[in-house]
């Protein structure tokens, strides 16, 4: 498993943690607004990171950190994350999980084996052919589902998480998405920023105002527990 970033402290991954993060390459998504290019599209020829000194690091600092995320890129297309993640529970740290869905056996096994204590899962679209659109490539729906299911029914902590780009999601859309994880415990609404997306053609689009971003998280409420805003609104 090569790891290919690595952020000392961060107070921005993980809501109420000062956490160290760690990314890992590459994605099998192409979200038109992804904004972790390289990490995605060009990781053989970033750096690697050893885990030794990442570990070295997280005991001699364990003091003031709460945790340790793993994000990428998507985590989950690696056969080998469940190794990883072993290694970094062995060092007594609490574990955020990044994903986008799309390996549910795989959340439901690192889930059982108490590898993780937070999940943020990313929803892109409303569950059906919208999928597409925001993910950039062509969506095994149905895993995205079970991937719903399996962190409903878990018991570990854990959110769901959607980027609002304009264009491409309406406020309906994201009332849908509210609507389809009803009941569940977080819900956050992020902020697209435009600049160096994936897509170009969507570095130059405006964000949705304040207002309209609020009026979204308040039209979520309906639905879910607790809705949290993200980003620059
Ligand atoms: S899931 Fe989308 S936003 Fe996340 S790293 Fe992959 S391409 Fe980027």
């Amino acid at each position: 498993m090569r790891i290919i970033g690595f952020i000392k402290t961060s107070l921005l991954d993980w809501d109420g943690h000062v956490t160290a993060v760690i990314y890992l390459p590459g994605c099998n998504f192409r979200c038109p607004f992804c904004h972790n290019r390289e990490v995605v599209l060009s990781s053989d020829s970033m750096d690697e990171v050893p885990l030794e000194v990442i570990e070295e690091y997280y005991v001699a600092n364990s003091e003031f950190l709460d945790g340790i995320v793993v994000t990428g890129g998507e985590p989950t297309v690696h056969a080998d994350l469940p190794k990883l993640l072993s290694r970094l529970k062995a060092l007594g740290a609490k574990v955020k999980l990044d994903t986008n869905g799309t390996n549910p056996d795989m959340l439901r096994d690192v889930i059982g084996s108490g590898l993780v204590d937070y999940v943020a899962m990313d929803i892109k679209a409303p569950l059906d052919e919208k999928y597409d659109d925001l993910a950039g490539v062509r969506v095994p729906i149905d895993r995205i589902k079970r991937s719903i299911e399996v962190l409903r029914g878990s018991g570990v902590d854990h959110e769901f998480r959607t980027t609002v780009v304009p264009i491409l999601l309406a406020p309906t859309d994201v009332e849908r998405i509210a609507a389809y994880i009803g009941g569940a415990s977080k819900y956050a609404i992020q902020q697209f920023r435009p600049g160096d997306t994936l897509d170009a053609n969507l570095a130059m689009v405006k964000p949705y105002p304040r207002g309209a971003i609020l009026a979204m998280a308040e039209n979520a409420k309906r639905y879910v527990r607790k809705v949290v805003v993200r980003g620059d609104v």
